[in-house]
């Protein structure tokens, strides 16, 4: 089957973002959402503080210890994970509508979140860890993002090496040389994961339809 556009039906997927705090990935993220209009971003719920510019509703759903608590024993996560002393989670909700109409859900999670996601979801899941090109690098990206403390930034710059860890548990990898080229490989990925045949769910009738003819 074709939808209203001519094109084949197909099935959207989650694309999972996850790196090292300071590595590029939010920055990716927005550039990425700007570009393409058939990936929306999964906002999260989170017990951390709001830092200054971000927006509720948009950046994270900020709510508070009890609030996370309510929605995780109603079974309206659909994953979630202590990240720095504080929650997050994915809200359930949009994401199931969202992909059978085939839109994709961009996830910009932890390794804990996608390992749950891989456990619930794995043929619906492409995922994306990025590395930053160094580790002073990093530190430099840390620093310079002004809304954290520097007690933030230390903490955060202590997890990298853990949080690194788990590059090997991702379908693909990229370091962080050059924002532009990073998202232009992320586009690439996308556009290479929505070709996959058991994604493009109206495949079966289009090529019935092509050797009909005759
Ligand atoms: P930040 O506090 O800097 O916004 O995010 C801290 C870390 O939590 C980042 O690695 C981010 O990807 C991760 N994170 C944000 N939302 C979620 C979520 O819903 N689930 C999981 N597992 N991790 C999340």
């Amino acid at each position: 089957m074709a939808d209203t556009s001519g094109r084949i039906e197909r099935r959207g997927l989650m694309l999972v973002l996850s790196s090292p705090s300071g590595a590029g990935k939010t920055t990716i993220s927005r550039l990425l959402l700007e570009r393409d209009n058939d990936i929306s971003l999964s906002v999260s719920i989170t017990t951390r503080p709001k830092r200054s510019g971000e927006v509720d509703g948009m950046d994270y759903h900020f709510l508070d210890l009890t609030e996370f608590n309510l929605m995780l024993n109603r079974r309206e996560l659909l994953e979630h994970a202590k990240v720095f002393d504080h929650y997050y989670g994915t809200p359930q909700g949009a994401v199931e509508e969202a992909l059978s109409s085939g839109r994709d859900v961009l996830f910009d999670i932890d390794w804990q979140g996608e390992q749950q996601l891989k456990q619930a979801a794995r043929n619906d899941l492409a995922s994306v860890f990025i590395l930053p090109p160094s580790t002073e690098e990093l530190a430099r990206r840390l620093q310079s993002r002004a809304q954290d403390s520097a007690d933030v930034v230390a903490a955060r710059m202590a997890k990298a090496p853990d949080e690194i860890s788990h590059w090997p548990e991702y379908d693909y990898i990229i370091v962080n040389y050059d924002i532009e080229d990073s998202v232009a490989q992320v586009q690439a990925i996308l556009a290479a994961e929505r070709l996959k045949r058991e994604r493009q769910v109206g495949l079966m009738d289009f090529v019935k339809r092509l050797r009909e003819w005759q």
